[in-house]
């Protein structure tokens, strides 16, 4: 608004100007013309015109280099010669003393050509506004022009244009017509230029012409040369030539030397230091940043040295002061001001090229801000790469975008091979989904996230790290980078697990510690009672460790130590647990733990590994024995404190008990144990003794009632122990290695006892003697079997061997090739005690099964639960289908009888037709048999 406001004013004063300058211009003349008469005003008047043509062709040739207006040139050139036909015209006027041309039509002629020439000259230049041309050429064109009518003007026959004291001819009076035309049309053209020409220049130009058309109105009109028509036509010629002349000044002179002014401003303006040095390197101009930033005062001709380079350094070495003075253009370069420790980038460019004489120009753009940015920047990128801790960043869609030299030394992947990928390509896949959905979750929630992680290294290891993620926004809130910083954490997690392993092992034995243990026993007894299980734990202590420490050294000492916890390791098995609880003290944790037998035999088997030195001292035998505390979970105590206490007070009872024993925590316990050392002892001579002997439980065919053989149970009759049962001496037989001996006896005796059964009934009745899983171990049952069979000179018919589920459950090799040895002999093998494992009937085909016997505990449930019964249709259905036999335990009544008959079964057995019977009663049961008894 302001600005327009000003451009407004502005054009105001140039218009009154013109004004003022025209009205003074035309008093004048009007002066002369009434004091001197009309001679003297025309020719002033002329001569204004002249003049004015003439300057107007020096300043549009002078100053064309500079703005380059053509169209401006074009009139300049034009006016020139206008200004050459009016001078002819001026000098041959009537009443004028310089030539004898002289008469009123030459000067006519003159008068007609120069208005012509002006008006093609218009009309040309709007025509060709806008148009380069070469000044030259046009300069010589025109001149040929107007030579060429001037020669037409003095030497030509012309048209009569006056006669005295008729006044003007149509001729004159139609050629004014047509140049009035011409300029008409010019303006016309001028009006339509639009943007090819500035507005004021437009403006004055149309007002120039019309105020020629409307003096060549005025110059239709006149009878006599001095008449007031041709008064009024030349005041309104030179004021035309004023107007034109005022435009080609405004344009030309006022307007460029205005935007120079500007540039001088601009020059002010431009807020780095600018400075003009002279070829010697006085400072000849300095803008307003120059001046204030170098505290320049151009009146004391300063060098430019010292006023803005750095001052430690002479004249003579200075690099900017020496491109001066060879007159070498300086392309920017940063240079440090040491003097005041500040960074500057300085340019030193000639004003002309050609002449280094003019001087040079000196830009100073202070970097000191740029260049400590850099720096810090470089700081940070040395640190980003000198760093251990590997850095990575990626972008808002989480595209790796950088990592530090430490991402590759940690996981072996270049720049290279991750760049643009996600992180995902470090997983190890040890972490599940819902471990990242709790750190995304984090991630979102606060901005950052810290944690350990398993990832992968390039080469496939796993490793632990350490690694905190940050989440970094942009101002507007958005997310525009993680940032992942990470250690890889292996070796300190080495040490860790090595700190925590040496925190929870005993350093001397490297068993688990007191601690440990302790954690172990919490667990298992956790898990006990999940499992309704049990666990017994044992404590152990060496005999007379004291002496052996006081007589051979605490070296010593502990090699005994050692040895004593590598031979009970030896021991047990490898899930027992044992673990040093102090000194010469250790603790033993055994799990599911079926029976106290069992237990005893391995707190036995214990004590007597130790009769065989294990330990020699400069090559002497070291005689070891220990003592051994048992107590069971949860029977005895409720707490790891307590079952500790217990079973360490229990083997200090076995210590004053004199030592190389074990004693367990309960006195019923105790009374087992005890029972079960004598049995032990007496069992070994039991059939030396002719302790053991066999009874026979008959077996029934359920369809006929007839006895169809009997199984053979074995009994132990002894003086001190009296009646003992197989449930209690077989598992101890077994555990002490006399299972053989006694299985051999049985199966003997039983073979004797069929062969007599036979002969006397005259049919093939058959015997069932039970094997012991533990016989199979051995390997050579089937030879034992076969030689049994020849001794007895029987059929292999009559002998079925009983074996359990659980012989089957190891699924060995050895035990199947064995029962398809003893099949293959003709001797038929029953599974005893089917239902109570845990194998499938048709597992049992893989093996050369004939019989499956179902077990009491399913035949007792037969007629009172609907599960047991369906169970049993079951077995007999599937064990028909697979070619095998089935009989049934433990039938003790007629329901269950009938029920077995009823599902088709084969042979029965139980209390409800014989209990098993001494073989002299076995043979009274056989001959008085009566089949009608039962068939009732
Ligand atoms: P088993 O082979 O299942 O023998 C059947 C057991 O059930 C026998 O007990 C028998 O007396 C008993 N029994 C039979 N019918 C009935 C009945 O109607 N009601 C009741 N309540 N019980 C009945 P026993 O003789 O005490 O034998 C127990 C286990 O000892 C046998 O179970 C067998 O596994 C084992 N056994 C017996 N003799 C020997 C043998 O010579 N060698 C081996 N290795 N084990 C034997
Ligand atoms: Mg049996
Ligand atoms: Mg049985």
């Amino acid at each position: 608004m302001v600005m327009g406001k000003c451009a407004e004013v502005h054009k105001m004063s140039n218009f009154l100007s013109l004004a003022f300058a025209s009205v003074i211009l035309i008093s004048v003349l009007i002066l002369v013309n009434v004091q001197y008469g009309f001679l003297l005003f025309h020719s002033l008047a002329e001569l204004v015109c002249v003049v004015v043509g003439i300057i107007m062709f020096i300043v549009a040739c002078n100053t064309h280099t500079h703005i380059k207006n053509y169209f401006l040139l074009y009139l300049g050139i034009g006016y020139f010669w206008v200004s050459l036909l009016d001078l002819c015209h001026l000098l041959t006027y009537e009443g004028m003393p310089f030539l004898n041309i002289s008469s009123t039509n030459v000067t006519l002629h003159f008068w007609i050509y120069a208005r012509g020439f002006e008006a093609f000259l218009m009309l040309s230049a709007a025509l060709f506004l806008n148009v380069k041309f070469n000044p030259t050429k046009v300069f010589v064109v025109t001149f040929v022009a107007t030579a060429l009518l001037l020669y037409l003007a003095i030497y030509q026959e012309q048209p009569i244009f006056f006669i005295d004291g008729q006044g003007l001819t149509l001729a004159k009076i139609l050629s004014e017509y047509a140049i009035i035309a011409t300029l008409m049309f010019a303006i016309i053209l001028y009006w339509r230029a639009e943007d090819k020409i500035i507005a004021k220049l437009k403006f004055y130009l149309i007002l120039s012409i019309m105020l020629t058309i409307v003096a060549e109105l005025f110059f239709t009109q006149y009878v006599s040369v001095y008449g007031l028509s041709n008064q009024i036509g030349h005041v309104f010629k030179v004021l035309s030539f004023v107007v034109i002349f005022f435009a080609f000044v405004l344009t030309m002179l006022k307007d460029p030397f205005s935007l120079l002014t500007l540039t001088a401003h601009s020059y002010d303006a431009i807020p780095q230091p600018a400075i003009v040095v002279d070829h010697l390197g006085i400072i000849r101009q300095a803008n307003q940043s120059a001046k204030s930033v170098f505290n320049i005062d151009l009146e004391d001709r300063t060098h430019f040295h010292f006023s803005s380079h750095d001052q430690k350094i002479d004249v003579v070495d200075c690099e900017i002061c020496q491109h001066l003075q060879l007159g070498k253009a300086m392309s920017a370069k940063v240079f440090e001001n040491t003097s005041n420790r500040t960074w500057q980038l300085i340019s030193l460019t000639p004003i002309q090229p050609s002449n280094h004489e003019t001087g040079f120009i000196q830009i100073t753009v202070d970097v000191s801000k740029q260049i400590e940015e850099k720096r810090s920047f470089r700081l940070a990128g040395a640190i980003f790469d000198n760093l251990s801790e590997g850095i990575l960043v990626t972008d808002e869609n989480l595209r790796i975008v950088s990592i530090n030299k430490a991402v590759t030394n940690i996981t072996g992947y270049t720049k290279q091979d991750v760049l643009n990928k996600k992180p995902s390509i470090f997983a190890s896949g040890r972490h599940d989904d819902a471990f990242y959905k709790a750190m995304w979750q984090q991630i979102h929630q606060t901005d950052q996230w810290q944690g350990e992680i398993w990832n992968r290294k390039k080469s496939g290891i796993e490793y632990p790290e350490l690694l905190s993620i940050k989440v970094l926004r942009a101002e507007s809130g958005e997310v525009s980078q993680y940032v992942s910083v990470f250690s890889d954490i292996s070796q300190l997690k080495a040490v860790e697990n090595k700190l925590r392993y040496q925190a929870h092992h005993d350093l001397l034995t490297d068993l688990p510690n007191r601690l440990m243990f302790k954690n172990h026993l919490e667990a298992a007894m956790k898990h006990c009672k999940r499992n309704q299980s049990k666990l017994a734990l044992l404590f152990v202590d060496i005999d007379n460790f004291k002496s052996i420490n006081d007589s051979l050294g605490h070296t010593v000492g502990d090699s005994v130590i050692i040895s004593v916890s590598k031979h009970i390791k030896t021991i047990l098995r490898d899930d027992d647990i044992i673990g040093r609880y102090g000194g010469d003290e250790f603790v033993i944790l055994l799990e599911n733990i079926e029976s106290n037998d069992n237990l005893s035999y391995i707190a036995e088997k214990l004590i007597n590994s130790l009769t065989q030195p294990i330990f020699y001292y400069e090559n002497m035998p070291i005689f070891i024995s220990i003592s051994i505390g048992l107590c069971l979970f949860p029977d005895d105590a409720n707490s790891v404190e307590q079952l500790i206490q217990y079973a360490d007070s229990a083997m200090y009872k076995a210590k004053k008990a004199g030592k190389n024993h074990f004693v367990f925590h309960s006195s019923k316990d105790n009374d087992k144990a005890k029972r079960r050392l004598l049995l032990e002892s007496r069992l070994r001579e039991a059939i030396e003794n002719n302790e053991i002997y066999i009874v026979y439980q008959p077996k029934i065919n359920a369809d006929t009632y007839q006895i169809s053989g009997a199984e053979a149970l074995v009994r132990w009759n002894n003086p001190v122990l009296g009646e003992v049962y197989p449930d209690e001496f077989i598992p101890l037989a077994e555990s002490i290695g006399v299972i053989h001996k006694l299985g051999e006896f049985v199966l003997r005796q039983a073979l004797v006892e069929v062969g007599k059964w036979r002969k006397i009934s005259k049919r093939n009745l058959s015997v069932a003697v039970n094997f012991s899983s533990k016989q199979f171990i051995r390997g050579e049952l089937d030879e034992v079997i076969k030689s049994a069979l020849h001794a007895s000179n029987l059929p292999s018919e009559a002998l079925e061997v009983e074996i359990t589920e659980s012989l089957l459950l190891n699924k060995s090799k050895a035990v199947k090739t064995l029962l398809q040895s003893i099949s293959a002999s003709g001797v038929s093998i029953a599974i005893d005690d089917f239902g109570t494992g845990y194998s499938a009937l048709s597992y049992l085909k893989n093996y050369p099964i004939n019989v499956v016997k179902i077990d009491k505990s399913f035949i007792d449930g037969v007629d009172i639960s609907n599960e047991d019964s369906i169970l049993v249709k079951t077995i007999i259905v599937m064990a028909h289908g697979l070619g095998m036999s089935v009989v049934a335990e433990g039938v003790e009544n007629k329901q269950q009888l009938a029920f077995f008959q009823n599902e088709q079964g084969d042979t029965v057995q139980g209390y409800y037709f014989s209990k098993p019977l001494l073989k002299g009663d076995f043979i009274n049961t056989l001959q008085n048999w009566n089949v009608k008894i039962y068939r009732k």
